[in-house]
């Protein structure tokens, strides 16, 4: 039995980005007769705030999405996170880092651009008297040691992807030196203790995929099926934006019906011929992965 998922971070109202993602998930899992759930991934919790959460679950009724469980929360799941932390710590895969901000911005090496760095490693060998002499003044995160070899995996959507852990990411945070938590270590645990087996989400997740690959295989939880999904631009090629707020649902509900949304939504992604106003429900018998494009989305423009 197929068990898919959306999970959204409620860090601002839903946007047709991610109105496209729980679509594909849901028509992914429904049209092979599975289960459907929905994560709030509100581990940021400052950036989180209880009532976009409400607003998310009532946005998602609205739309028609139905799930099979009570949504699961992940800002009320720290002691569970803890709980997989410490297994891993106690394999020795674990360390404490006591960079500050400015430290891993003057020692790490640019990577992808500038918005993704590799951890130069300042802190993987320090001695137990070290640790505990730093503990005196500071809060460590704890990063997750990664191995130097290639995790590779077929994606249902994007075809094969691979990439070295050491060389391509290096050791990464599974709790933040505030206490939140990472986001991986959340992911993979959650997917894992709730029998997710297909993880339907936006390509701007796939490079972290490796990341939650070993993490899984570190904890013994079995692999799901990925199928990282194109990305939409608006009429003119252009990628959306959260600051795009005439594209998240206080703006588009008010001048547009589910039906029409999701009509719009479908025919970007090639699931139609031409934009028309569709249920959810209608939509299932016309889902195939082979009809969903695999370039940028482009919406119709429909919201102008
Ligand atoms: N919470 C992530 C987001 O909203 C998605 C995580 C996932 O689907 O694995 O972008």
């Amino acid at each position: 039995m197929i068990t898919g998922r959306f999970a959204p971070t409620p860090s601002g109202r839903l946007h047709l980005g991610n109105i496209l993602c729980a679509m594909l998930a849901y028509l992914s899992a429904r049209s092979q007769g599975g289960r459907f759930l929905l994560r709030i991934e509100d581990i940021d919790i400052p950036r989180c705030p209880e009532h976009l959460t409400r607003q998310a679950v009532e946005d998602l009724r609205w739309l028609g999405f139905t799930w099979d469980e009570e949504p699961l929360i992940q800002s009320r799941r720290s002691g569970i996170y803890q709980h997989y932390l410490d297994l891993l710590t106690e394999k020795g895969l674990t360390y404490p880092c006591f960079c500050t901000r400015a430290q891993l911005h003057a020692s790490v090496a640019p990577n992808l651009g500038d918005t993704q760095f590799i951890y130069a490693g300042t802190c993987a060998a320090l001695s137990p008297d070290e640790v505990r002499e730093r503990m005196k003044t500071r809060s460590p995160a704890i990063r997750l040691r990664v191995p130097d070899r290639e995790i590779a995996f077929e994606d249902a959507h994007c075809g094969p992807w691979r990439e070295n852990l050491a060389r391509d990411c290096g050791d990464f945070i599974l709790k933040r030196s505030d206490g939140l938590w990472g986001y991986q270590l959340a992911v993979v645990v959650d997917d894992a203790l709730s029998g997710v087996n297909e993880v339907v989400r936006g390509r701007d997740i796939l490079s972290a995929t490796p990341r939650q690959m070993y993490l899984l295989e570190q904890l013994g939880f079995p692999i799901p099926r990925y199928a990282h999904i194109p990305l939409l631009t608006d009429s003119q090629g252009r990628r959306l934006a959260k600051r795009d707020r005439d594209l998240d649902l206080s703006a588009l509900a008010r001048r547009f019906t589910p039906e029409e949304i999701l009509g719009a939504l479908a025919f970007s992604a090639g699931l139609l011929e031409e934009p028309r106003p569709m249920t959810l429900e209608g939509l299932i018998p016309l889902f195939r992965w082979s009809s969903v494009k695999t370039e940028d989305l482009r919406l119709p423009d429909f919201t102008s």
